[in-house]
């Protein structure tokens, strides 16, 4: 699943090219990923809309729009990619490739300058919906309730810590809880995991003060490394251009292969329903 790099990739990818242009198409090839929201509504709402501003939040797109006339109202298209969506920019004249559920066509100051959004999706679990202000809140829950941005300095071991002082879970899966930390998941946490030495499947209020900042710091070194790498190199993710990404993680998806560190064989366990990747002796479970 892309995660906050890759979402944040793709968010800088559009927002290269699409902000200031105007919607003027909209096709649904498959409503499945509008969850319950109207072809038609998608359309009428879209139309018309310039694209003003292109925001992330944690693993969500928020391609915010210009206000209509019949409403002041803020307006986004909020995007989530979940396993297998991509989202790209494609020439205006270009037919859409497999997996296509959605195109919205925007056009530039410049009418020469057009370009289709696709939205493709393999699995059809993403999401993609043009919502009001006010029903981001009931329609998409996951957005109202979601922790901070680990890429902002608000955001320090001391917040990760008051996060985790009373959680009895164990620290992966806990980092994977969108509520503690926006935007990681199974691959940025086992590599924050591995940076930090901290074993999976430590229990998360028992990390020590010095445990967690160096957890937090390395969160925020991954993260960052993984967005200017446009991502991670992975067959299910490509940027708006279809390249794939750079990074390369050192145990996610690594387990059963030498530690890059000591040489040790990589571990990989079932852990509250998902892997994890680690090394026992760079990682060792200390309590
Ligand atoms: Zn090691």
């Amino acid at each position: 699943m892309p995660e906050l790099p890759e979402v944040e990739t793709v968010r800088r990818g559009l927002a290269r090219v699409v902000t200031g242009w105007s919607i003027t198409g909209v096709v649904v090839a498959n409503p499945k990923v509008l969850r319950g929201q109207l072809p038609e509504t998608l359309r009428e709402r879209l139309l018309g809309r310039r694209i003003q501003q292109i925001d992330r939040r944690g693993k969500y797109l928020l391609v915010r729009l210009s206000p209509a006339l019949c409403s002041f109202e803020p307006l986004s298209l909020c995007i989530h990619l979940k396993m297998r969506g991509q989202m790209m920019v494609e020439p205006e004249d270009s037919e859409p490739g497999k997996y296509h559920c959605v195109t919205i066509v925007v056009r530039g100051e410049d009418p020469a300058k057009a370009a289709c959004l696709r939205f493709y999706d393999a699995w059809t679990w993403g999401e993609l919906r043009a919502l009001y202000e006010s029903e981001l809140a009931s329609s998409v829950p996951a957005l109202a309730q979601m922790g901070p941005e680990p890429l902002t300095d608000d955001w320090t071991g001391a917040v990760l810590g008051q996060t985790l002082a009373k959680r009895r879970t164990a620290i992966k899966p806990t980092l994977l809880d969108q509520k503690v930390v926006a935007g990681v998941g199974n691959i940025y946490a086992d590599e924050a995991l591995y940076r930090s030495r901290i074993h999976p499947q430590r229990v998360a209020g028992s990390l020590t003060p010095d445990e967690v900042n160096r957890l937090a710091d390395a969160v925020k070194t991954i993260l960052t490394e993984a967005v200017e790498g446009g991502g991670t190199t992975s067959e299910n993710f490509f940027d708006v251009a279809g390249d794939a990404g750079r990074y390369e993680p050192q145990v996610y998806e690594r387990g059963g292969l030498p530690c890059r560190h000591c040489a040790a064989v990589l571990t990989r366990i079932r852990l509250a329903g998902r892997s994890a990747v680690f090394c026992e002796s760079c990682q060792p479970l200390t309590r």
